[in-house]
Order: structure tokens, then sequence, then C-alpha cells
């Protein structure tokens, strides 16, 4: 063990699991948050020296919860993992995405990681060295869909993109807000993973979507603040 508490939302499955799975093999103390005790319980047991977390992103009595047994388990809060994370059908252009839809998608997406950041702060803040990972997504870069020449140009989806480069916003204002601290903020883009949220599409693997969320967790006092990174450096915002 490295005596290091590290949350990852949204790990009952998909990338918060694997980045779960690596951070534990890497000596730290896990805390597996999910919303569905079932999954997280089953998850947890997955993982050896796991332990489940029950975590509802959007809902602040569920995140204010969470963090009272962190406070009274560890007293404070070394990572923080950003993960949880959905996409909707009936999202798309702006012409006709279903608006309930766009809604649900930031509630979880920017709300839910700005609510967990934000009621987590004060644990982190007793952290030498806090982490924070934002799990974004290429498609928040407003560079990108931007560029039509650009091969994600063509996913539009003004909800999940919207979310997404909303997320990115709070990786740049919260790295600005501990800046005078030796907290790290960043956004990571895992690729183009599969999991359920495509319905399992993506070329790539769990194992390689974490790489990039594991190595922001664990960046040493030299590491970026209030960057937007995959496996191949910065990207643009
Ligand atoms: P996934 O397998 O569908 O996992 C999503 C996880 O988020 C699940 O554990 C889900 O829990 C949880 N979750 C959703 N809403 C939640 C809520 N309100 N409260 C707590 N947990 C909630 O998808 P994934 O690909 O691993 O996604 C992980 C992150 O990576 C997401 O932020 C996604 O946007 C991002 N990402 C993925 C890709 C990709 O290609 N896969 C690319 C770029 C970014 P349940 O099981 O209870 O639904």
């Amino acid at each position: 063990m490295n005596n290091k508490v590290a949350l990852i939302t949204g790990a009952n499955k998909g990338i918060g699991f694997e980045v779960a799975r690596q951070l534990a093999a890497k000596g730290f103390s896990i805390l597996l948050g999910a919303r569905d005790r079932e999954r997280g319980e089953a998850a947890a047991a997955r993982i050896p020296g796991v332990t489940f977390l029950p975590l509802e992103v959007t809902s602040h009595e569920s995140v204010a919860a969470a963090a009272q047994q962190i406070e009274q388990t560890h007293g404070h809060l070394d990572v923080l993992v950003n993960n949880a994370g959905i996409g909707d059908n009936t999202d798309g252009l702006p012409g006709v995405a279903n608006l309930d839809a766009v809604r649900r998608t930031f509630e979880t997406n920017f709300f839910g990681a700005l609510i967990v950041a934000q009621v987590m702060l004060p644990l982190l803040r007793k952290s030498p060295a806090a982490r924070i990972v934002n799990v974004s997504s290429t498609l928040g870069s407003l560079t990108f869909q931007s560029d039509p020449d650009n091969p994600f140009a063509s996913f539009r989806s003004i909800g999940y993109s919207g979310s997404k480069a909303a997320l990115n916003m709070l990786t740049v204002n919260l790295a600005a807000e501990l800046r005078d601290t030796p907290a790290k903020i960043n956004s990571a883009c895992p690729g183009y993973v599969a999991t359920d949220i495509n319905n399992n599409s993506g070329p790539r693997t769990v194992e390689q979507g974490a790489a990039i969320i594991v190595h922001l967790a664990t960046l040493d006092e030299n590491g970026p603040t209030g960057g937007f990174f995959d496996d191949n450096g910065s990207i643009a915002w």
C-alpha cells in the first residue's frame, strides 16, 4: 500500500473499473464509486482490497454521504477520478436533439463532476498532493468540432460534446482556483474504447483507455495542471 486514497466515480464497469484495477495494483486504497449497490459490490469484489462506495453523482445528498464516509474512514482524499458519464441515443445535432436527453447528459457529465469535485474539495485539500482527473473526450474539443476535416467532426451530439466541453472548463477553472496548492487537475480523453456507452464499438481496450487517466492520477510534482491530454500528449481545447 502507498497510503494514498483514490475515489473513482462510475467504476462498476468500463473504463472506471479498469482505472480502479490499475490504481489498486499501484497500491492505492480504492473507493469504487457506483450508483447501484448490487453492481458496485459485485465489481468491488473482483479487485482484492477495494471498497465499494455508494455514489450517485447527480445527487448532492449521495455525494455528501460519500464524503462523510471518506472523512470518517480516511480523513482525506488524494485522487478523484470524475469518470461517471453517459451518452444518449436521442442526443444529436442542435436542431433535432431531444432536450431532455441533453439535460440528462449535462446533469451527469458536467453537473455530476462539479458536485463531486466541490463536495470532495475539503478532503482533497488535506492531501499533500491531490490529483483530479476529469474523464473528458476529444468530442468535447471546440477545435476538433470546428474542423470539418477532423475524423470526429461527423459525430455531433450537442449534449455529449457540450457537456464534455463544459467539463473541460471545470478542469481549467478548478486548476486556476487551486493554482497555489500542490493539487493538479487535468482532463483526459481515453480514446474510442469498447464499452457499453458505445455498444462496445470502439477499437481500443479498457486497458488502453485507462492508461492516460492513471498517468494523470499519479503525476509527480513536476506534472502539468489545467491541461487536456490523451496518449499522444496535449489535446487542443
Ligand atoms: P460505461 O461502461 O457505460 O461506464 C459508465 C459508468 O458511469 C458506469 O459505471 C455507470 O454506472 C456510471 N454512471 C453513469 N451515470 C452515473 C451516475 N449518475 N452516477 C454514478 N455513476 C454513473 O462507459 P465508459 O466508456 O467506461 O465511460 C467512462 C467515461 O469515459 C465516461 O465519462 C465517458 O464519457 C468517457 N469516455 C468514453 C469513451 C469511450 O470510447 N468509451 C471515449 C471518451 C470518453 P451504471 O452501470 O450504473 O450505469
